[in-house]
């Protein structure tokens, strides 16, 4: 009789246990987040199981049509924002191809002023930019304190602050956005810099996230050690264009190993995507097929 009584306490563990830790996975439909491979550049798309969608950057110019074929494999033909987190060409490169391609409900940048390099390409870049972006009546600004509702999905701009620009150095003003789906946060840094992470440290005291998307490509200017310990992340994800000696740097490699984060990377695995569940578990699926991890 006390056996039996043990068996039961067993199988009412085993319930509890699976309630907290399987069944969600089938009870709740999971977020999206894919970061694409472009080579060269950042293009993440965010699907929240509502069916809304944000595309965040889009690659550089060469990239395009690589990105646009990826979207419509995902049977995606308009989305609910599009959001570009500074003026480089690696991350705003695929916009004029990709608005003429596809419809998108609000765009949003940091506002900073965007005029092209001496060169025709660059100056080109800009005046599609324009043209495409800031001339449009879906155009919007986002700076710290804004934020994004998608669904269950909330995208919070954590940077630049607000008025003036303090430089007009694109990479230190990236707009940083913190997406969280129930207790799960990815951090995604852009092409932030060590000295503009210094002051989000301040200014953000809790930047906890699960998952963060490595500033900067995995470049040495970015993702200091006062920074990784403060966002503890268990997984990181780098967007980097194949044998670029710097970005990924070896240095910013060794303090993501030293704290034992897993580390995907587009220059390797591929596209990288995720599947989150609100109760911080998720499953990664990359080209490579690595296992998946929890
Ligand atoms: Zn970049």
């Amino acid at each position: 009789m006390v056996l039996k009584k043990r068996h039961l306490l067993y199988f009412v563990v085993f319930l509890l246990v699976a309630s907290v830790f399987v069944l969600p996975r089938f009870s709740v439909r999971p977020l999206k987040i894919d970061f694409i491979n472009v080579g060269d550049g950042d293009s993440i798309l965010i699907r929240d199981p509502g069916g809304q969608t944000a595309l965040i950057d889009t690659g550089s110019k060469e990239a395009g049509p690589q990105l646009a074929d990826y979207l419509r494999e995902q049977r995606i033909s308009t989305m609910d924002y599009l959001i570009l987190t500074h003026g480089h060409p690696d991350h705003i490169g695929g916009v004029p191809l990709l608005c003429q391609e596809f419809a998108f409900g609000t765009i949003y940048d940091n506002g900073q002023e965007i005029s092209g390099g001496p060169d025709p390409e660059s100056a080109r870049l800009a005046s599609e930019y324009l043209a495409h972006v800031r001339e449009g009546s879906r155009y919007g600004i986002l700076r710290s304190g804004d934020a994004v509702e998608l669904g269950k999905t909330r995208l919070e701009v954590l940077w630049p602050p607000g008025g003036e620009f303090k430089t007009s150095d694109y990479n230190l003003n990236s707009l940083v956005i913190r997406v969280s789906y129930g207790s799960t946060r990815i951090l995604l840094m852009a092409d932030m810099q060590a000295a503009s992470e210094a002051e989000l440290l301040v200014q953000t005291p809790d930047l906890r996230a699960d998952i963060l998307k490595v500033g900067y490509h995995g470049s040495r200017l970015a993702t200091g050690e006062a920074f990784l310990d403060r966002v503890r992340p268990q997984t990181a994800v780098i967007s980097a264009k194949p044998r670029d000696p710097e970005k990924p740097h070896r240095d910013v490699l060794r303090q993501l190993a030293k704290r034992d984060i897993t580390v995907y990377r587009t220059d390797q695995d591929g596209h990288v995507r995720f599947a989150l569940f609100p109760n911080r578990t998720w499953t990664v699926e990359t080209d490579r097929n690595r296992a998946p991890d929890v």
